[in-house]
């Protein structure tokens, strides 16, 4: 909508208009926030989160940008220890001279030491976690995963997709009043960034924080909660469906994998990868996946649905398309390589794309190199768009920054970390500022089911919003100029919850 002024009041939108009308019509115990050059859009929504997982790390090792294995192990040997374990996050072992392996983690630590890729699909271990897990050459690879060993069998401490779940099974669960302090804490950040709701993807820990911050009144984001498909069965026993809850947190889809990622090489291909290798595997059956999503939708639970490779896609839109529809929309997380014959397909069967652009530029480089040709199917937003589909845009914090404006820069210009494709990569895919902005606050309302309560500036919609600094070249479509824009207010729910 356009006016140069919004009024809220009780929570709500009253009005948007002209300033210099509001100013007589407002009552004067309305506070009034001056932002003569600001842009307000409605309240951004991360459409993919682990938030819980962000908060927690925020206090371990961080590895994310370690360039070598050496600065990554120096990283370590300064972290401090958690309920006996030392862990961490972040690292990309796809440019370092050696690879991550116990032995060099040994040195550093004899505490267990556990440490997730950034796109978590690869887990490294130190001798002493390898022991508690019960991991040794004679343990076989479990499904779904696999245990890297050296030449003479022995497990080297890198273990791939579903072998971290044996490391992971061990870790000592958070401390619950520690977790639910930390997400406090974390979601005054993510308000800094213009943040107003999240669609968070993790276990029922964090749903158990996130129900305790709201009954105590201190719930300041707006929740789509997305469990484990492992929590299907107690949730169809309880008989909640997908979209129920309060305005602040309600019941997603169940999120379940159906492959890996990019970056570990386990993306679900139709075909070979170009630089040598197979096409990867799904890490779900079929038989599994279809038993899974007809339960979920035949109880009136959507499906959420992790697909990276162009094979994982087509059977997301395989399995969502002759699903019921429930409440809520199914929907495909990431989405990242679509093969030009299912392009449409979501559009028609009304699946949400929720697409998480900031991992774009990571990606450009890997995806020339193993997909080919087939990269012109990456990140196809604007294709996708066009066909009718809903773009719901994210992060997948803690994989990289909640800070929305990486993901509109990347949506917008689709240049490579390393300035390459300084024009766009696959330019036709670019984005306008209109757009990404939609798709993350209208889209990721359509994916909640809440598009008559938000996603636009509207009397009645729920007063959600941020007032952004913008250079106006962003509006001409120069999406770099994003990088430096500013939040100076953030309101959820009428309040005010950061103000620049
Ligand atoms: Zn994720």
């Amino acid at each position: 909508m356009v006016g140069d002024a919004v009024w809220w009041q009780d929570g709500l939108i009253r009005k948007v208009g002209c300033a210099l009308e509001l100013e007589r019509q407002v009552p004067s115990w309305v506070p009034r926030y001056d932002l003569p050059a600001a842009v307000v859009t409605p309240g951004f929504v991360d459409g993919h989160t682990h938030f819980g997982l962000w908060a927690l790390n925020r206090q371990r090792v961080q590895l994310g940008g370690a360039s070598s294995r050496a600065v990554a192990l120096e990283r370590i040997r300064l972290g401090t220890t958690e309920r006996g374990w030392l862990r961490g996050h972040g690292w990309d072992a796809n440019r370092w001279e050696a690879p991550p392996d116990r032995w060099s983690l040994d040195q550093v630590t004899s505490i267990p030491a556990f440490f997730e890729s950034v796109d978590v699909h690869a887990g490294w271990a130190n001798s002493a976690a390898l022991r508690l897990a019960g991991i040794s050459g004679a343990t076989p690879d479990p499904a779904g995963g696999r245990i890297i060993r050296d030449a003479s069998g022995e497990p080297t401490g890198l273990l791939l997709e579903r072998a971290q779940e044996l490391v992971i099974a061990c870790l000592p669960a958070a401390d619950p009043a520690r977790l639910l302090g930390l997400i406090r804490e974390t979601q005054s950040v993510a308000h800094r960034f213009g943040i107003t709701g999240v669609h968070d993807v993790e276990g029922i820990e964090v749903l158990r924080a996130f129900r305790s911050l709201e009954t105590a009144g201190e719930l300041k984001l707006r929740v789509l909660f997305q469990p484990p498909v492992a929590h299907l069965a107690t949730l169809l026993a309880q008989g909640v469906r997908s979209g129920a809850g309060t305005d602040w947190l309600r019941l997603g889809g169940v999120k379940l994998f159906l492959d890996g990622g990019l970056g570990s090489r386990t993306a679900w291909m139709l075909a070979a990868y170009e630089d040598g290798g197979d096409s990867a595997l799904p890490l779900t059956s079929e038989a599994e996946a279809r038993a899974a999503v007809e339960a979920a939708a035949g109880g009136g639970i959507a499906c959420t649905i992790h697909a990276i490779g162009d094979a994982a896609v087509r059977r997301a839109l395989d399995l969502l398309s002759a699903a019921p529809k429930v409440g809520i929309p199914h929907r495909i997380e990431h989405f990242q390589c679509v093969h030009e014959a299912d392009v449409r397909r979501a559009a028609a069967y009304g699946i949400v794309a929720s697409m998480q652009p900031a991992h774009l530029p990571g990606d450009v480089n890997l995806a020339e190199e193993r997909w080919g040709d087939r990269a012109a199917g990456a990140y196809a937003c604007r294709r996708l768009l066009r066909e009718g589909t809903v773009l719901a845009l994210g992060s997948d914090v803690p994989v990289v920054t909640i800070d929305p404006r990486a993901g509109v820069v990347a949506a917008m210009d689709r240049v490579a970390a390393d300035g390459g494709f300084p024009s766009g990569w696959n330019p036709s895919e670019r984005l306008s500022f209109e757009e990404v902005v939609r798709g993350y606050t209208l889209g990721n309302a359509v994916a909640e089911g809440v598009q008559g309560r938000r996603g636009r500036l509207a009397p009645g919609m729920d007063a959600d919003l941020v007032a952004w600094d913008v250079d106006a070249a962003v509006e001409r479509g120069i999406g770099s100029a994003f990088r430096e824009a500013r939040v100076l207010l953030t309101v959820v729910g009428g309040e005010v919850v950061f103000r620049a």
